[in-house]
C-alpha cells in the first residue's frame, strides 16, 4: 500500500495491529474518523489513553474494574461463599446477563494451553487455590469454555482443592461441547448455571 502521506500511513499501521482489522479496514476506519468533527478522535484517544492508564483488577476476583474491589465482590447481597471460575470478563457478562446467579466469580484471565505456551503461572490459578484453602469458598463452579484448554484448566485446579472440604460443581451441559460461553445463548447458559452437576460426574461423564 503506497501512501501519500506519512501520517496516515502511521495512523492506518497502528488501527491494522487490533484484531480482524486488515490494512483495507484500517485505512477505511482513518479515513472515517478525518471525515468526523476532530473532537470525536480526540474522545476516542482519549478513552483508549485513559482505560490504559486507570483500569485496574479486582483484588479479589481479578475482573476488570473502575475500582479496587469490584461491584460484584463488594456488594454484600451477593452469596460470598459460591464462586464461579471463568475464563475472562466476557464470560462474567454473560452469566451476569442470565440474572440467574447471585454468587461471586473468579476470572482466571484465560485457559492453560500449551499450544500458546500458556501455564498455570500466567494466570490467576494461585490465588484461587489459597481463596479455597482460606475456607471462605463453600461450593466452587468450573464455568470454563467446554474445550480441551477449558477442561485441563478445570482438572488442573481439581487437582489443587480436590483434598478440600468444599463442593465443586460444573454448569450442565446446555452448552455444546466445544463452544465458548460467550456465544451461548442467555436462556441456555442461565439454565446450565442453575443446573450445575457435581464436577466428579462431569469427568466420568468425559471418561
Ligand atoms: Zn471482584
Amino acid at each position: 500500500m503506497e501512501f501519500s502521506s506519512k501520517l496516515l500511513e502511521n495512523a492506518v499501521y497502528e488501527m491494522s495491529q487490533l484484531p480482524g482489522v486488515g490494512k483495507r479496514t484500517a485505512l477505511r476506519l482513518v479515513l472515517h474518523l478525518l471525515k468526523q468533527p476532530q473532537g470525536q478522535t480526540e474522545r476516542l484517544a482519549k478513552a483508549l489513553e485513559n482505560l490504559r492508564k486507570e483500569i485496574k483488577f479486582c483484588s479479589n476476583c481479578h475482573n476488570i474494574s473502575d475500582v479496587a474491589l469490584c461491584e460484584i465482590c463488594a456488594n454484600p447481597k451477593r452469596d460470598q461463599g459460591l464462586v464461579c471460575v471463568v475464563e475472562d470478563i466476557r464470560d462474567v457478562m454473560a452469566i451476569e446477563n442470565t440474572s440467574q446467579y447471585n454468587g461471586l466469580y473468579h476470572v482466571l484471565g484465560g485457559k492453560i494451553s500449551p499450544m500458546e505456551g500458556i501455564g498455570p503461572q500466567d494466570l490467576s490459578i494461585q490465588s484461587l487455590v489459597e481463596k479455597v484453602k482460606s475456607g471462605e469458598v463453600r461450593e466452587l463452579i468450573f464455568a470454563m469454555s467446554s474445550t480441551m484448554e477449558g477442561d485441563t484448566t478445570n482438572f488442573y485446579i481439581y487437582k489443587q482443592i480436590q483434598d478440600q472440604e468444599l463442593t465443586t460443581s460444573t454448569i450442565a451441559r446446555g452448552i455444546a461441547v466445544g463452544d465458548e460461553l460467550e456465544f451461548a445463548d442467555e436462556i441456555t447458559l442461565g439454565r446450565s448455571i442453575v443446573q450445575r452437576i457435581p464436577f466428579e460426574t462431569s469427568l466420568k461423564a468425559n471418561g
